[in-house]
C-alpha cells in the first residue's frame, strides 16, 4: 500500500519560488565586475531570472542543452543559476581560473551551446572564441554601456539586453526529479577533469541536508558571504541554501583579497562566510596587520583543502569567529561531512576540542561512509587505521558524464585516505596521490603541513614525498617564511621534536617565496614533486 501524501518533483525552481513568495525582501547584494555594489531582493532573482529563461528558450536552447558561464560570484550568475536549470537545461559552471586549452576542451567536451561570461573574462574568450565549435552564442553579463566598441567574438550579446527584451510572465515547468540540471567538472588537481552531472533531486536534496544546524547551518538570521567561487562545485550548495531559507546573500564579485572582503563584511554585516584555507589566510593576514576587529562575522566553514588547526585557533581565539571545517568533493555536490561537535565532544578542553576541529568530521544524513583496506576489507573505526574514503548517498555521482563508473560494489571511492574515529569523526591523512611512501611505511602529509603551519614564522607549508636512494621516498618540507621573517632549516625541524615519530620527521627544508596554487585555491603538490624531484638523490 501506497501512502497518501502529494507528490511534486524535487525541482530547483522550487527553491527560488518558496524564495520570492516567502521571503521576497530578502537582499542580495553583489560586488559587481563592474565595480560599484549592487543590490536588490529574491523577488527581483526570481524575475529576472524568469525573463532569462524565456530570454535561453529564445536563443534557442532547449531540454538537456548546456549553457556555460565563466564568471565570479554575482548576481545575473545567480539568476542564470536557475534561469538554466529551471527551464530544464544544464548550468555548465567553468572555472576561468583553467588553462586556456583546458577550458576549450571542457566546453567542446560538454558541448556547451551559449556561453555566459564576466567583463573580466572577455580577454580570455576572445583568445578561445575560435576554438569553441559548440557555442552558438556568446553573451557578456554586463550592460549595453560595458560592450565593448570592438571585439573579435561574432554576434556578442549583451545580458541585460536580453534580459529587457523579455517580460517575467514565464511558468517554471514541472519534469522529471532526475533531470540533468547542472554540470561540474573536477579541477583536475589529479587527472584529467572529469564530468560530473547533477540532477534536481540530487541538488535539492544536498540543500535540505547542507543546511541543517550540525552541518552549515544555514537560516533566514545569516548574512551569507560565499567565497567560495559559484564556479567551483556550485559554491558549496550556498546559493541553493540561501533561497531555501531566505538568507542574506553577499556576492563578493572578484574582489577576494583580504582588505576588500574585509571591508565587504563590515559593509554589509556579514554572519558567516565560507572558503578554502588559502583565502582566509590572506584576509587573517590584513586584519591581524591593520589591527582590525569583525564587527559581525560568527562563524566561517572551511573546507576545500584541509584546515591547519593553527588557523582554526587564530578565528577562534583571536578573534571570536567560530570555525566549521568540512570535506566534499565535485562528485559529491560537494558536501561529504562537517566536524560540528556533538555534546560530549564540545565539553572538551581547548586543546582536545581543536584536535577535534581539525578532522573534517561526520557525515550528514544522506552520504555514507566507510574506510578500506587495500584488498577492499572495512577498517575499523577507531582513529588509528587509515585506508580509503568510500562514499555513497543521494547527492554521490553514480557514473561520470563520459559515460566511466567509478563506483566499487556501490560505493564511490574518494582517493582519499582518512580514518574514522569511534565518535564517527573522520579524518583525511592524506589524498592518495600525496602519501609518502617511506621504506614501506604511509607518512600523512597533512599532519607535517599542520605542523609547521602551527610555527609563528611560517606562513604556508606542503609537504611532499620526493624519490630518495634507500626508502624509496622522504618527506621533504617547503615553505613560504611569513613577510619579514627569517626562519632557519634547524629551527623549523627541531619544532616537529615530539610531535611525530622520529621517522615521520621531514629530511629537509626548502624556503620558496610562493607555493603554486591551483585553479581553486589548492597547493598544487604534483608541480612541487616535479621540481624536487633530485633534491634528496646525491
Ligand atoms: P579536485 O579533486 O580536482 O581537487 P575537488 O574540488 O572536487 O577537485 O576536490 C576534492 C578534494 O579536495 C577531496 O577529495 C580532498 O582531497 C580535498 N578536500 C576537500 N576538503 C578537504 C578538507 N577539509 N580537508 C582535506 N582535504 C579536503
Amino acid at each position: 500500500i501506497h501512502g497518501l501524501m502529494m507528490q511534486q518533483p524535487l525541482l530547483i525552481s522550487s527553491l527560488l519560488r518558496h524564495a520570492e513568495r516567502h521571503h521576497g525582501e530578502g537582499e542580495i547584494v553583489s560586488r559587481r565586475v563592474e565595480g560599484d555594489i549592487h543590490r536588490y531582493t529574491y523577488r527581483d532573482l526570481a524575475a529576472r531570472a524568469r525573463r532569462m529563461a524565456k530570454a535561453m528558450a529564445a536563443l534557442g536552447i532547449g531540454d538537456g542543452d548546456r549553457v556555460g558561464t565563466l564568471a565570479w560570484n554575482g548576481y545575473r550568475h545567480m539568476e542564470l543559476y536557475y534561469a538554466v536549470s529551471g527551464m530544464g537545461a544544464v548550468l555548465h559552471t567553468l572555472n576561468p581560473r583553467l588553462h586556456p586549452d583546458q577550458l576549450a576542451w571542457i566546453v567542446d567536451n560538454a558541448q556547451d551551446q551559449v556561453l555566459c561570461f564576466d567583463l573580466t573574462f572577455l580577454p580570455l574568450v576572445e583568445a578561445v572564441a575560435g576554438r569553441l565549435g559548440s557555442v552558438r552564442h556568446f553573451v557578456l553579463m554586463s550592460d549595453r554601456a560595458h560592450m565593448p566598441d570592438e571585439t573579435r567574438i561574432p554576434g556578442l550579446l549583451c545580458y541585460e539586453d536580453l534580459c529587457i527584451a523579455q517580460d517575467d510572465g514565464y511558468e517554471w515547468p514541472e519534469f522529471d526529479e532526475n533531470r540533468a540540471s547542472s554540470l561540474c567538472y573536477t579541477s583536475g588537481t589529479t587527472g584529467n577533469p572529469k564530468g560530473v552531472l547533477y540532477s534536481h533531486r540530487s541538488t535539492v536534496l544536498h540543500t535540505m541536508a547542507g543546511a541543517l544546524p550540525d552541518v552549515l547551518c544555514m537560516s533566514a538570521r545569516e548574512a551569507v558571504l560565499p567565497v567560495v567561487p559559484m564556479f567551483h562545485v556550485n559554491a558549496w550548495g550556498i546559493p541553493y541554501m540561501a533561497c531555501m531559507v531566505g538568507a542574506k546573500l553577499v556576492f563578493p564579485g572578484p574582489a577576494l583579497d583580504g582588505k576588500s572582503l574585509y571591508d565587504l563584511f563590515e559593509a554589509e554585516a556579514v554572519t558567516l562566510a565560507a572558503g578554502v584555507p588559502t583565502v582566509w589566510q590572506a584576509l587573517l593576514a590584513h586584519v591581524e596587520s591593520n589591527g582590525l576587529r569583525f564587527s559581525t562575522l560568527c562563524r566561517t566553514i572551511i573546507g576545500g583543502a584541509a584546515c591547519p588547526p593553527s588557523m582554526i585557533d587564530a578565528f577562534q581565539s583571536r578573534h571570536g569567529v567560530e570555525v566549521l571545517h568540512a570535506w566534499g568533493m565535485t562528485e559529491l555536490s560537494p558536501i561529504g561531512t562537517a566536524c560540528s561537535l556533538k555534546p560530549e565532544l564540545a565539553a572538551l578542553g581547548s586543546e582536545q576540542r581543536l584536535a577535534v576541529q581539525a578532522k573534517q568530521g561526520r557525515a550528514l544524513f544522506g552520504v555514507d561512509m566507510k574506510i578500506v583496506d587495500a584488498d577492499g576489507d572495512e577498517l575499523a573505526w577507531d582513529g588509528k587505521a587509515a585506508g580509503e574514503l568510500m562514499v555513497r548517498g543521494h547527492w554521490v555521482v553514480a557514473q561520470y558524464q563520459s559515460g566511466a563508473d567509478p563506483c566499487v560494489d556501490g560505493w564511490f571511492p574518494t582517493g582519499d585516505v582518512s580514518t574514522i574515529d569511534a565518535h564517527g569523526y573522520m579524518q583525511i591523512t592524506d589524498r592518495a596521490k600525496d602519501v609518502i611512501k617511506s621504506g614501506g611505511e604511509w607518512i600523512g602529509s597533512i599532519d607535517l603541513e599542520n605542523i609547521a603551519m602551527a610555527h609563528p614564522k611560517v606562513a604556508m607549508a606542503a609537504c611532499i614525498g620526493v624519490p630518495h636512494p634507500k626508502w624509496d621516498e622522504r618527506p621533504l618540507l617547503v615553505v613560504v617564511p611569513r613577510p619579514g621573517e627569517t626562519l632557519g632549516r634547524e629551527e623549523l625541524l627541531r619544532h616537529f621534536d615530539g610531535k611525530v615519530a622520529r621517522w615521520w620527521i621531514p629530511d629537509d627544508v626548502v624556503f620558496v617565496d610562493a607555493i603554486p596554487l591551483g585553479a581553486t585555491g589548492k597547493m598544487q603538490k604534483n608541480r612541487l614533486r616535479e621540481q624536487f624531484r633530485k633534491h634528496l638523490i646525491p
